[in-house]
């Protein structure tokens, strides 16, 4: 049996980024994996420009004591280039955006100054030399790489991608994944339900965090513990998807047939893990089709897919190394624990005087669905730990929203 963080990194190790790409429009590429490294074709800003509204000088004619006054001898809007040079003892009205005049090298905010017909007035410290300009290149230069491949493209990519004049990028094309559930006693909302049976939720929840992700999933319903039936389900989620999200029928049941029916048309890595809750699990492999086999209990199902499914479908995506956002907490309360699982308990977590507090959600049960309704956060309690102190500091993780 493996630990949980042997468990994440041998997942991850048999995971090779799709290679496929395909060019998409800057305007619909949110959430995406950049393909290719993008190089600036120009300088940004492209010329040195004003901070502010004010009047451009020359920073050598401000003086140490007592006021200069300063010759007007142009208006520079933003979007207009100005060719007349700046001398000695002159000035140039100007906005905010509007490329410098040759000569002018520094911006006194307009607030700052006394302006009389055709004179500008700057007091003494009204201003230092070079201030208020935003060199060329400040922000990127010719030639830099300004992302990389495997960036995750945020809105703030969005915006510098246009902003060097692209119009289009190479992404990762989004991999398809196929989400399965087992079980006789599980049935479709919607549809009637015999006394013993439960409404499905594994598989709108696990549909709901791949779209986080931005991978494509593929819905193949609800599938009978019967042989033949998952594998007739299991061949055709291979061949039609990279990857194969099943839930249940991972553990030792009589009707726990998910690992027979994998180890027969694929292969079987391993299948348990040291953590609750999920510790039974199967990864393999169908063909070229990775497996993620996810136990059964709702809430096993959710907290698996978030600590080793998903960094290993931002792998197979091709995102660059990613790390969930984690800190310390501190625990409101004491929380009883045995050492040799791994555990991640469903939190409370708030921002106090002192930093961030967390409670647990109350009984933690892998059954108990509302614990991650109520909760907003993961709890991470190490392995090798007992019982956790009231007052003591926590690794957490905010879920995904
Ligand atoms: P299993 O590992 O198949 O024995 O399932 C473990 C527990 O999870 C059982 O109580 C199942 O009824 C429950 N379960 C399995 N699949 C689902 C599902 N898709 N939605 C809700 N509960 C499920
Ligand atoms: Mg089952």
């Amino acid at each position: 049996m493996f630990s949980f963080e042997e468990a994440r990194q041998r997942v991850l190790e048999r995971i090779a980024p799709l290679a496929a790409q395909e060019r998409l429009a800057v305007k619909g590429a949110l959430g995406r994996i950049l393909a290719e490294d993008v190089r600036a074709p120009l300088d940004i800003p492209p010329l040195p420009n004003s901070a502010r509204d004010g009047y451009a000088l020359r920073g050598a004619d401000l003086a140490s004591s007592g006021s200069i006054y300063l010759r007007l001898v142009a208006e520079v809007p933003a979007g207009q280039y100005c060719a007349t040079e700046i001398n000695a003892g002159e000035a140039a009205r100007i906005f905010t955006g509007a490329p410098l005049p040759p000569g002018a090298d520094t911006v006194v905010m307009q607030e700052y100054v006394q302006h009389r017909d055709d004179v500008v007035e700057v007091p003494a410290g009204a201003v230092k030399a070079y201030d208020n300009v935003r060199p060329r290149g400040e922000d990127v230069h010719v030639g830099d790489v300004v992302l990389e491949r495997g960036t995750f493209i945020r809105p703030q990519e969005m915006g510098i991608l246009a902003s060097l004049g692209l119009t289009s990028v190479w992404v990762h094309t989004r991999p398809r994944v196929a989400v399965i559930s087992t079980g006789n006693e599980v049935v479709e909302a919607g549809e009637a339900r015999g006394p013993a049976q439960i409404f499905d939720s594994n598989r709108y929840s696990l549909i709901g965090l791949l779209e986080t992700l931005g991978v494509e999933a593929v819905d193949f319903g609800i599938i009978r513990d019967e042989r033949d039936e998952l594998r007739q389900a299991f061949l055709s989620a291979s061949a039609q998807t990279h990857a194969i999200l099943t839930s249940g029928g991972v553990s030792v049941g009589a009707y726990d047939l998910v690992r027979d029916v994998l180890n027969e048309v694929g292969v079987i890595d391993f299948w348990r893990v040291k953590m609750r809750p999920g510790g039974p699990q199967a990864y393999g492999r169908i063909g070229p089709a990775y497996f993620f086999g996810l136990p059964g209990n709702p809430v096993s199902a959710m907290v698996v897919f978030l600590e080793i499914v998903r960094p290993a479908l931002w792998r197979l995506m091709g995102r660059q190394e990613w790390q969930p956002t984690r800190f310390h907490a501190r625990l409101r309360e004491t929380i009883r624990k045995r050492p040799g699982l791994m555990e991640f308990q469903r939190g409370i977590l708030t921002y106090a005087e002192h930093g961030w507090e967390v409670t647990t959600t109350g009984p933690q049960g892998s059954g108990i669905l509302r614990s991650m309704v109520k909760g907003n956060c993961l709890i991470f309690l190490a392995e090798e730990r007992g019982d956790y102190e009231r007052g003591e500091a926590v690794w957490v993780e905010p879920f995904p929203i």
